[in-house]
């Protein structure tokens, strides 16, 4: 198969991306992927209950639900979705080559590609983190940390990043206190963040601290058993909120050696674009943000890939015509 432009992922940036390049007439594939990284077509949403902050919803929307309405938005208007995960793609020479996970060996091409795979965030493994995950237990403070559970309730922060410092803040406008552990004797966060949660007066760093188990009354979270990793002394916490901040893992394995990547492994874009290292490779979500990583974000990023790969498409297009008037070929 040969298509114009392939899309590679299902969350709000590849779905927005599929929207713009059908309803510009583009004939767009999309590989939505089957469990793709341990994430179900429809990509982080569908991991998650209440959507508070995406515009259009006053009431706000369950994470699946409105993933099933992006879904069914881009096949409105032509999309051809394929529930498969492309396994290899080669970006060495246009047209761009892939294969997908259940047809190895069969190969597609493409003239364009947006790269919308997404992140998932890290979990820690913690005993009761299974039973009280979404109950209590969150990889997204910006995203959970308004829910009324935590209200004026007592919380917990794991990490000691930009992220953890962020969000630590960001939680002392809804809870009781904000208690953030930090494994090692030291934050990781910039200066700036550092200084502003420990002067925090809802805050209390304890470093040199791990989280060891979630306890509950089987509905809801209540606390966590925490232990000094330099003294081994325990104790428990209480707590009706843990928020996990140690970190995303961005899933780019497709492109590693191909693309530009940073040290954490995102896709580096020509600031302000969706432009990558290749042209004619765009990249949209939380593949290329490590900052903002919001649905609203992933999907105004996916219509920017859209918008440059039909910019990209048309210029490749008048190319091709120009070098067959001259007799050349590419
Ligand atoms: P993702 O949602 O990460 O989806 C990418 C998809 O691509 C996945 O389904 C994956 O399986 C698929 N994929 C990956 N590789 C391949 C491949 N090789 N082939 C085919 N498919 C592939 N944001 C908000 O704005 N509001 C919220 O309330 C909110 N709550 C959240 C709650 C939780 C628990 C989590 C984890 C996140 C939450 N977020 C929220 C963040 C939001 O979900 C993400 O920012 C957003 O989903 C990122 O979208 P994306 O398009 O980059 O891709
Ligand atoms: P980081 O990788 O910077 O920090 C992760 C933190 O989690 C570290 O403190 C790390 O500890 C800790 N951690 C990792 N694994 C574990 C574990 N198993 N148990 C306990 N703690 C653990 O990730 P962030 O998400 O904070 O930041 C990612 C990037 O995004 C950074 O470049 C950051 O600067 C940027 N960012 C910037 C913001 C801003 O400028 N406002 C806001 C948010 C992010 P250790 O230090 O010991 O390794």
């Amino acid at each position: 198969m040969h298509s114009k432009v392939v899309v590679i992922g299902s969350g709000p940036a590849a779905h927005t991306a599929a929207i713009y390049l059908a309803r510009a007439e583009l004939n767009p594939v999309l590989y939505e992927g089957f469990m793709a990284n341990g994430i179900a077509a429809g990509g982080q949403l569908t991991t998650t209950t209440d959507i508070e902050n995406f515009p259009g919803f006053p009431k706000g929307i369950m994470g699946s639900e409105i993933m099933d309405a992006m879904r069914q938005q881009s096949e409105r208007f032509g999309t051809k979705i394929i529930t498969e995960t492309v396994a290899k793609l080669d970006l060495s020479a246009r047209p761009f080559k892939y294969e997908t996970e259940w047809s190895p060996g069969e190969v597609h091409t493409a003239d364009a590609v947006i790269l919308a795979t997404g992140a998932s965030a890290r979990r820690l493994g913690l005993l009761g983190e299974d039973k009280y995950w979404q109950s209590g237990i969150s990889a997204c403070a910006v995203c959970d940390g308004a829910v009324p559970i935590f209200r004026n309730k007592p919380l917990v922060v794991i990490g000691g990043g930009d992220s953890a410092a962020e969000e630590a803040t960001f939680l002392t406008k809804y809870g009781s206190h904000v208690t953030v552990l930090v494994r090692k004797d030291q934050l990781r966060a910039s200066s700036i963040m550092a200084q502003r949660l420990l002067n925090h007066p809802k805050v209390t760093v304890l470093f040199n601290t791990r989280g060891i188990e979630v306890k509950g009354d089987d509905k809801v979270m209540t606390g966590l058993v925490i232990e000094n990793t330099v003294t081994h002394k325990r104790q428990l916490l209480e707590a009706s909120g843990l928020f996990y901040a140690v970190g995303h893992d961005p899933a780019t394995s497709l492109v590693k050696g191909q693309l530009d990547i940073d040290s954490e492994g995102y896709i580096i874009t020509k600031p302000g674009t969706p432009l990558t290292s290749i042209e004619g490779v765009f990249a949209a979500g939380d593949v290329q943000d490590k900052r903002y990583r919001q649905a609203i974000t992933s999907a105004g990023t996916g219509c920017m890939a859209a918008m440059d790969a039909e910019k990209f498409l048309a210029e490749h297009e008048l190319d091709q015509r120009e070098g067959a008037a001259e007799g050349k070929s590419e």
